[in-house]
């Protein structure tokens, strides 16, 4: 499903340019759950904007589905650090905001997201603010949001950091039901390593800066 080819990434800044991935190369199967553990500033979340399409390597290539990627993909989901919800909008309108970009009716987006953020435990909070939520019912309308159209790939940057273990847990658990009844494919970034124990049947160790892959390791019993 996603295959990271001799992939290189170098920031250019006016003072100088960064070195932050050389040589990546691994590959996911459809439906796998993959973790990217490694030190801070390794690149990881530069391969996460990688794979989204939001960057485009400087070597390599970057299949994600069959075809290369070189721009942001519709069937990809993307979940970045802070949640990206909008304050001004309600939680149903949050979630809502990829459908109403592709121009769903009323009627399909109630459809598509009721069952949702039923699922997810949002039932009854859909006329909050984020600022009236929780940070895991934050996290799990971007979740709502991300999965409403229905995505094959889903990328997520430190989705439980900021959450508190039970919370994390709860939620860790919901989304490992979801990605089972979904067969998503799923590349989440972590600096946690019993949550990349736990979710990944894929883990990818990244060494220092400049960022490159120190191991691959196969972990059949995660993510159920
Ligand atoms: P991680 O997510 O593993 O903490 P990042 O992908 O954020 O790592 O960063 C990898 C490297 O690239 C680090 O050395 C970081 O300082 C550098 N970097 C990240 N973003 C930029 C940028 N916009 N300009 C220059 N350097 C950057
Ligand atoms: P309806 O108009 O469909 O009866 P409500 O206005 O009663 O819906 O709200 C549905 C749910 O959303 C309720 O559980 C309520 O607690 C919650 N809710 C709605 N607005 C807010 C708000 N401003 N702050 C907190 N919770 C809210």
């Amino acid at each position: 499903m996603i295959r990271v080819i001799d992939v290189d990434y170098i920031y250019q800044n006016p003072s100088g340019a960064v070195t932050a991935l050389e040589g990546i190369n691994f590959s996911v199967a459809e439906g796998q759950t993959c973790a990217l553990i490694g030190p801070s500033g390794c690149g990881k979340t530069t391969l996460l904007y990688l794979l989204a399409g939001l960057l485009t390597p400087l070597r390599g290539e970057i299949w994600v589905g069959g075809e290369r990627v070189c721009r942001p993909r519709r069937q990809t989901a993307v979940i970045l650090q802070d949640y990206g919800l909008l304050p001004w909008k309600t939680v149903w309108e949050n979630a809502a905001l990829g459908l109403n970009l592709r121009r769903y009716s009323r009627r399909r987006q109630v459809e598509k997201l009721s069952p949702l953020l039923a699922a997810l435990g949002l039932k009854g909070l859909e006329k909050r603010y984020p600022s009236q939520l929780s940070g895991g019912q934050k996290q799990r309308v971007a979740i709502a949001r991300a999965l409403s159209l229905d995505p094959d790939v889903l990328l997520m940057d430190e989705p439980f950091s900021a959450l508190d273990a039970l919370t994390r847990e709860g939620l860790q658990q919901t989304l490992i039901e979801i990605q089972n009844q979904r067969r998503l494919t799923t590349v989440l970034v972590t600096h946690n390593i019993e949550e990349a124990v736990f979710l990944g049947q894929k883990i990818i160790i990244f060494t220092e800066a400049p960022g490159r892959v120190k191991a691959v390791l196969d972990n059949p019993g995660a993510g159920g």
